[in-house]
């Protein structure tokens, strides 16, 4: 996949940005403030919805002006030509997307058209900060490869709204009691289905996430270090999962293809049965605190290196690391699971990385787009060979160097 186009309006820094990029290296230098990261999370967010620093979309709208646009016009690995447009208006707070000119009405037919993989001084924050950024690394992996997962994701998020609206009702309003509980019932049955859809998802790509990220840190650490991943969810069910996979012997081809529909029906019936039992035992709490205490919104993932949590006992340098082995292994698994190649954002990182880290990146890169962005352009330059299309962002503007 190469973009050849960006689009922009009214969008941050950016009035008005039409650029034609390069089908290999793309180089975005310029001094700080200028717009380089706002480019590269136009890119982000126009392909996949997601914002490299999190902001919402009111956020993205330049000041003083009442919308944005960002179209990004691409090409499949087989030249084929593909679009997607993201308007969105202030005035309304909604955003339309089209795909193809064509209005699409979910996100999930929308971000798997055109694959990105981004790496930022942000990804640190997957190591060192709350399991908040560790779940939002998965879920976007995930998404990803897996469209239907955002669906999931939606699901459980409005589910889960409506029961804490339940619970807090409940707790303050006592003549809410029988009606409440009914609907409480209700609503725990279809949150546990689909948990079970959630937990079944990461726990499969958070066992190929492990194996790929302790393999690329072996590499770049002279096998010094040891890099794992577990999957923390609710208690009962990885072991629940564990039995399952071990009974029917198919550990390793659940992690390469997921599971056959008789098997995963079965185990996603035993899974969200276990944890309608987890949720009812947790309701006298719940309704106490007017919140509920269980469930997938509380996953988390535990970073260990040499098996100590690397959150905890890992210097700075080793956490750097440690990202940026899971972010290689996040663009392995994309590049495995999608039919063609991401495109690659570097966002002020390469140029800092030690001169092995960056080897295996350009490796890993082979063949992809990257649009790297950095305050340096000839060390940057330096570390690819040719091909190179250099651009000079300067206060919201880009001019490609002749
Ligand atoms: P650095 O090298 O420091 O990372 P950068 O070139 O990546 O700089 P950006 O993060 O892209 O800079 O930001 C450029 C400018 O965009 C900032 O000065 C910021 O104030 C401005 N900006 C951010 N949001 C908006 C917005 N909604 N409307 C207008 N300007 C904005
Ligand atoms: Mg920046």
């Amino acid at each position: 996949m190469k973009i050849t186009r960006i689009v922009l309006e009214d969008y941050r820094n950016y009035g008005r940005l039409d650029m034609t990029v390069g089908p290999s290296v793309n180089i975005l230098y310029g001094n700080n403030a200028q717009g380089k990261t706002n480019l590269i999370d136009a890119v982000c967010y126009g392909t996949g919805l997601e914002s490299c620093r999190n902001s919402g979309d009111k956020e993205m709208v330049m000041f003083g002006k009442d919308g944005y646009k960002i179209g990004i016009f691409a090409e499949d690995d087989d030249h084929s030509p593909v679009s997607t447009r993201v308007e969105y208006s202030l005035q309304s707070d909604k955003k339309d997307l089209y795909v193809d000119n064509i209005k699409v009405a979910r996100a999930s037919e929308f971000i798997n058209i055109c694959n990105t993989v981004i790496f930022t001084p942000e990804d640190l924050k997957i190591v060192k900060s709350m399991p908040v950024n560790r779940r939002r690394f998965i879920n976007s992996l995930i998404t990803k490869v897996s469209p239907t997962y955002l669906n999931h994701l939606y699901t459980i998020q409005r589910l889960s709204g409506q029961k804490n609206n339940f619970l807090k009702k409940l707790k303050f309003d006592q003549s809410y009691k029988g009606t409440g509980e009914m609907e409480l019932n209700m609503l725990d049955y279809s949150i546990a289905d689909t948990s079970a859809d959630i937990i079944l998802a990461r726990y499969r790509f958070i066992l190929l996430l492990s194996q790929y990220a302790q393999a690329d840190h072996r590499l770049i650490s002279d096998s010094k270090e040891d890099l794992k991943i577990t999957y923390n969810t609710i208690t009962g069910c990885i072991d629940l999962l564990k039995a399952f996979l071990v009974e029917n012997d198919n550990l390793t081809v659940y992690m390469s293809y997921g599971l056959s529909e008789g098997d995963y029906a079965k185990i996603k019936a035993i899974l969200s049965e276990y944890i309608l039992g987890k949720l009812q035992n947790a309701r006298k709490t719940d309704k106490e605190h007017g919140y509920s205490s269980v469930g997938t919104h509380k996953d988390d993932l535990t970073i260990l290196i040499n098996d100590m949590p690397a959150k905890d006992y890992a210097s700075q340098g080793q956490q750097r690391s440690a990202a940026l082995s899971l972010k290689a292994a996040e663009l392995v698994i994309v590049k495995q699971f999608v039919s063609s190649t991401p495109i690659l954002l570097l966002d002020d990182v390469f140029s800092e990385l030690d001169s092995r880290r960056r080897q295996r990146i350009v490796e890993l890169m082979k063949g992809a787009q990257i649009f790297i962005t950095c305050t340096d352009k000839e060390s940057s330059g330096k570390l690819f060979d040719s091909n190179v299309t250099y651009f000079h962002v300067e206060n919201g503007n880009i001019a490609e160097d002749n």
